[in-house]
């Protein structure tokens, strides 16, 4: 039985037959429809012969042991966002049946392979996306946050869990899972319109983006709009709207896939007559190098000082919230662009905006890589989200090869 893409493809129409509605897929983590999908993937996969367990984060690993114990990873997620698309997270859980099924086949592999379909990647009842994930690398350190959130019912999500047979308490023995981990590939959709405009079906990911949210506050002086000149005023509003105009500047400069956004500005007192007083600004800005990363936010904080400076206003800077870039396995990359070249006429490397599972476990020292699919219109989390079938049966066989030169290359270690 050799590698079969048409019926990847068959299988995600069929889950989404099963588990969506007109909405769209309806697969949201700890609900009775994903028990439903997990139950449904347990019995596609039975015929490999690969052993299931549950580990204490929920997180359903697949295990077909190999020569050796060290162990190649597939992950994937089949937890949905309400009304979700029918590709997001298990276009690579059934990726990964269908590449165990030619394993199985063909006899021992050199190491281990585990499919894994990581529990909760989503967040999209709890609020905490990377759940299992983040639990089988060890990162997870907010349980005592966890145990008080409540869903939109008021469920709390301890309680929500153990319907589920997972202990919040005990989550983070899933740890154990990576300890024989000897690298970690995922396939996922691209969910932005990078692909589709560079007209290519695949892509290699070079890693997740790191982010630094700041909230930037110029503060000035409240003033009559009709009785102020134009040369006496103190407008906050003129440093927030320079520095808007400054982050593109600075994208543009570092380059390399950089990214500034100024998605709000709240000004005080914010009545037409009055000079603005306060201008709270919210930036953010994404790069895939912790370098380039620092130097877009000095390169921001020395412009809005010059900006303050210019228009005789203050400014002050406050942290939000911040990650670092998380780089894939360099090694991986490599094997992952050969792949690509070898289903498609091209391949192309771009880094991801969004975090994915495979994030967490790159994070973990695992090493990592993903692939990318084209999603036409860029669109994701919607009942839109679509690839072209053909495509969908190419990012199947690339990574199927990527298994291979995976197992080939991990395997002589
Ligand atoms: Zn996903």
């Amino acid at each position: 039985m050799s590698l079969s893409p048409e019926r990847t493809v068959a299988e995600l129409r069929e889950l989404q037959e099963l588990t969506g509605d007109e909405n769209g897929a309806q697969r949201v983590a700890w609900t009775e429809t994903w028990a439903q999908a997990r139950q449904w993937l347990r019995e596609k996969v039975g015929p490999t012969g690969a052993e299931e367990e549950v580990d204490e984060a929920g997180n359903q690993w697949f295990t077909l042991p190999g020569a050796s114990e060290r162990a190649l990873l597939l992950g994937g997620h089949i937890d949905s966002v309400p009304s979700g698309g029918w590709l997001d997270g298990c276009l690579n859980v059934l990726a990964g049946v269908e590449v165990l099924r030619r394993i199985a086949e063909e006899g021992t592999p050199p190491l281990t392979v585990r499919l894994v379909n990581w529990a909760d990647e989503e967040g999209a009842r709890f609020g905490r996306s990377l759940f299992g994930s983040s639990a089988a690398a060890g990162s997870m350190s907010d349980q005592d946050e966890l145990r008080e959130r409540r869903d939109a019912d008021g469920i709390a999500l301890p309680d929500a869990l153990v319907a589920h047979g997972v202990d919040l308490d005990r989550a983070l023995e899933a740890r154990r899972q990576l300890e024989s981990a000897a690298a970690y590939l995922e396939l996922h959709i691209e969910q932005g319109p990078v692909l589709e405009a560079l007209d290519l079906p695949l892509g290699v990911v070079l890693g997740t983006f790191g982010v630094e949210r700041h909230q930037i506050t110029f503060r000035g002086q409240a003033a009559h709009a009709g009785s102020t000149p134009m040369d006496q005023r103190r407008d906050a509003l003129a440093g927030a709207a320079k520095l808007e105009l400054e982050i593109r500047e600075i994208a543009r400069r570092v380059g390399g896939g950089a990214v500034c956004t100024m998605g709000s500005v709240v000004t005080r007192p914010g009545i037409v007559t009055s000079v603005v007083e306060t201008a709270e600004c919210l930036l953010d800005q994404r790069h895939l190098d912790a370098t380039w990363l620092a130097e877009m936010l000095s390169n921001a904080e020395a412009a809005s000082r010059r900006f303050a400076n210019e228009e005789g206003i203050e400014v002050d800077w406050e942290k939000v919230w911040s990650i670092e870039p998380i780089p894939f396995d360099e090694r991986l990359i490599e094997l992952a662009d050969e792949s690509v070249r070898e289903v498609s006429d091209s391949s192309h490397r771009l880094p991801s905006g969004p975090l994915h599972d495979a994030a967490e476990v790159s994070r973990a020292g695992v090493p990592t890589v993903m692939l990318f699919v084209q999603s036409l219109r860029g669109l994701s989390h919607t009942k839109l989200e679509d690839t072209k079938e053909e495509h969908l049966e190419l990012s199947v066989q690339a990574f199927d090869t990527l298994t291979t030169k995976a197992l080939e290359a991990f395997g002589q270690a």
